[in-house]
């Protein structure tokens, strides 16, 4: 030691001395807004920007203030500022640089459309942890059959530019849908261009928070068959070698034993983490939107909110034998992305199997079951079209 710098396992420093008993939280997700200026047809949280309604109902920079003050109190380090499009509202940066006043790293998912040179100015001087962009397409064309908006493409180039010319780190990363599947392998590309390290892509469309009928049906459109979900995961050779290998992790027959009748099998409310809609509703996952496990931070606090949600999720149980039999006795949940929250969206209830979720999981088990070779010589031929 000399000093100022102490040399010992990172388990042993005594930052984690703050995570110590019940209600400790590292970090939240805030969700600025439910508008957007664009509209993918993909989306799940895009009302139009200029939607009074739920403009009115946002959370305050005072109430997000206080919210973020509940939150450092319960060990919060990390704050991911989301939407919508969390740049439309126009006291972004004044709820950026308050909650950097605070002493938390911040997080920006934007779609980097409304950059402007007072963003870069707000970022060069407070840099964020990481600016997270999606990129729906690299041509006009596709970007803007995904957003329908015209001129979305070249206003998202702009902002990106100015990012990435300003020197500020971006992490690019992509949904696969049915509008850009063509044109996979060159947003791929695009992406690795500017964040070598670093792309990530999701084929996982999950409803809409509102149940919004119209525009679910958009998604469900969107939505790859689950073949060509597989057919991208095999094209990326080494992380599908490894999960080959290790396909005895993932699908596991002794779980069609399994006799829980608990819903919820997951590690919700153990995780640290909670999400705050725009009106202030806590969700202790981002994708659970049913009302009976969100809490009105606007009449409560988060400490509240953790007490009262975190055991009724827990206790949880279902009699449903369709429940029982299928997902809750299910060797495949280890591939599937079935979850009782996505299943809620999807069907109402919690407890629900999902048909598009269930073949997919079939299809990546069966593609991670076969023989690594075949796999590695035969398969690869058609996919590699895709990435
Ligand atoms: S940019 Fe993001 S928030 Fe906006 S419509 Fe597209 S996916 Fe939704
Ligand atoms: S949706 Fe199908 S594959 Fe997924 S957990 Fe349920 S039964 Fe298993």
């Amino acid at each position: 030691m000399n000093g100022h710098v102490v040399k010992k396992p990172l388990r042993d420093f005594e930052i984690w001395d703050r995570y110590d008993g019940p209600d400790k939280l590292y970090s939240f997700d805030l969700e600025l807004t439910a508008r957007c200026n664009l509209n993918c047809r993909h989306c799940y949280i895009n009302l139009p920007a200029g939607h009074s309604h739920s403009a009115c109902n946002e959370l305050t920079i005072k109430e997000i203030s206080r919210i973020a003050d509940q939150a450092v109190d319960l060990g919060a380090m990390w704050c991911l500022l989301s939407g919508g499009e969390p740049l439309l509202r126009k006291d972004f940066g004044d709820i950026y640089l308050m909650l950097k006043k605070k002493g938390l790293l911040l997080s920006v998912f934007t779609n980097a459309t409304l950059i402007s040179d007072r963003h870069i100015e707000l970022f060069l001087t407070y840099p964020p942890r990481d600016i997270e962009i999606t990129v729906y397409g690299v041509t006009p064309e596709t970007y803007e059959k995904v957003t329908r908006r015209p001129g979305s493409f070249q206003a998202f180039k702009r902002g990106l530019d100015l990012l990435v010319s300003s020197g500020l780190q971006v992490r690019l990363k992509a949904m696969a849908l049915r509008s850009n599947v063509h044109e996979m392998s060159h947003i791929a590309e695009f992406c690795r261009r500017y964040t070598k390290d670093y792309f990530r892509y999701d084929a996982n469309l999950h409803l809409r928070f509102d149940r919004d009928v119209a525009k679910n049906r958009d998604i469900i459109s969107e939505r790859l068959s689950a073949a060509e979900v597989v057919a991208l995961e095999e094209s990326d050779r080494e992380r599908f070698a490894a999960l080959q290998e290790q396909c005895d992790k993932y699908v596991l027959p002794e779980f069609e034993r399994n006799t829980s009748t608990r819903v919820f099998a997951c590690g919700i409310g153990s995780g640290g983490s909670v999400n705050i809609g725009y009106d202030g509703q806590l969700r202790l996952c981002s994708s659970l939107y049913h009302p009976d496990y969100m809490f009105d931070l606007r009449s409560g606090t988060i400490k509240e909110a953790l007490r009262q949600l975190v055991q009724k999720v827990k206790n949880l149980t279902s009699n449903r034998e369709k429940f029982l039999t299928h997902c809750r006795a299910c060797s495949l949940v280890n591939v599937c992305q079935w979850c009782p929250a996505v299943a809620y969206l999807e069907t109402g209830l919690l407890d629900e199997p999902v048909d598009h979720f269930c073949r997919v999981a079939h299809a990546r088990a069966d593609s991670v079951q076969q023989p690594v070779n075949e796999s590695a010589e035969e398969k690869t031929t058609d996919s590699q079209k895709l990435l």
